[in-house]
């Protein structure tokens, strides 16, 4: 039988851990940690996100500091908020929310932010540490995705395993083949370009989906017992022509031969806030062993 893996339940575990530390950490003489969230413009699901980031921020006992600023801000209004914001040492966390307006330069604001503070993990400072095994920031859905495989396998069950991540974006597809190669995977990287996918698919032990595809990967590729991480996101309509939320991997067909799968929604989903909070955290943690060296 292939079981669910219950993200949402992992979520409020991680979390409830986080509070744990939160309250141990200030119990012990810090200050509250503290997350700096910037949105720009009136995007409604960005809003939504954004309320959601803080008020599980303060639900984890951490402090939110909320920053709104018109879609029509300059470039260099937005840059001099990040500076701010890395001097401030009230500040542990920085999170700007994407998808930024199109005349801003999306990379050069994530450039900006103090990687230590960088608490969404895509600095390239970030980056070149995962990739080179050192202590940093990790993107928060990755980390999701590790953590849901390490508590559903074991983190010995991982060693040696054949694990195929499909999508290769700098958010999701990169850091989480780096986490799985330092997890001691045996990772493959497939791609918009890559030639057979389901003859990829079928010699995987894992398969982490992140494409964005309504169930491009069908059940009956899968490797029998093999662990489905599906991190995809995608609306669709039923033929009642209601909406509804899919992942890239077809669910249904996967019963029966998946060992293991996320549900979406309810699967990878919930991790990414709980792992942000975690990440905040840190990000407290490392600012005070900088303090001190
Ligand atoms: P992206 O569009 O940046 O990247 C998609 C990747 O899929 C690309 O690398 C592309 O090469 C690859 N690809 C495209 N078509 C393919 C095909 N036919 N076969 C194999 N690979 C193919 O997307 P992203 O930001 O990495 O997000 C991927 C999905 O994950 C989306 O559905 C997104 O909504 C979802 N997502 C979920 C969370 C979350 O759960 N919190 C977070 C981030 C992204």
């Amino acid at each position: 039988d292939t079981q669910r893996i219950d993200g949402k339940a992992a979520a409020a575990a991680l979390s409830a851990e986080t509070a744990a530390k939160v309250t141990e950490w200030t119990a012990s003489g810090h200050r509250r940690p503290a997350l700096a969230v910037v949105l720009v413009g009136e995007d409604p699901a960005s809003q939504v996100y954004v309320r959601n980031k803080q008020r599980q921020t303060e639900a984890v006992g951490m402090r939110s500091i909320g920053h709104h600023l018109p879609a029509d801000i300059d470039q260099a209004a937005l840059l001099h908020l990040v500076a701010e914001l890395n001097a401030d040492p009230e500040v542990d966390g920085i999170l700007v929310q994407l998808p930024l307006p199109k005349h801003i330069d999306t990379a050069r604001v994530i450039a900006a932010i103090d990687p230590d503070k960088d608490v969404d993990g895509l600095h390239v400072v970030n980056a070149g540490r995962l990739a080179n095994g050192l202590a940093g920031l990790v993107p928060c859905t990755p980390l999701g995705c590790l953590i849901l495989l390490e508590q559903t396998l074991g983190r010995e069950a991982l060693r040696g395993a054949n694990a195929l991540v499909i999508g290769r974006s700098i958010l999701v597809g990169k850091p989480v083949a780096q986490l799985l190669l330092g997890a001691n995977c045996t990772v493959t990287i497939a791609h918009g370009s890559t030639r057979d996918l389901p003859d990829a698919v079928r010699a995987a032990d894992i398969v982490v989906a992140a494409v964005g595809r309504p169930k491009l990967i069908a059940g009956g590729w899968l490797k029998p017992g093999a662990t489905v991480i599906d991190v995809g996101i995608n609306r669709v309509e039923t033929p009642a022509g209601k909406s509804q939320l899919v992942g890239d991997v077809d669910y249904e067909s996967a019963q029966g031969i998946a060992a293991h799968i996320t549900p979406v929604p309810g699967g990878v989903g919930p991790m990414t806030i709980a792992c942000l909070l975690a990440n905040t955290l840190k990000a407290a943690e490392l600012r005070r062993a900088r303090l001190l060296a």
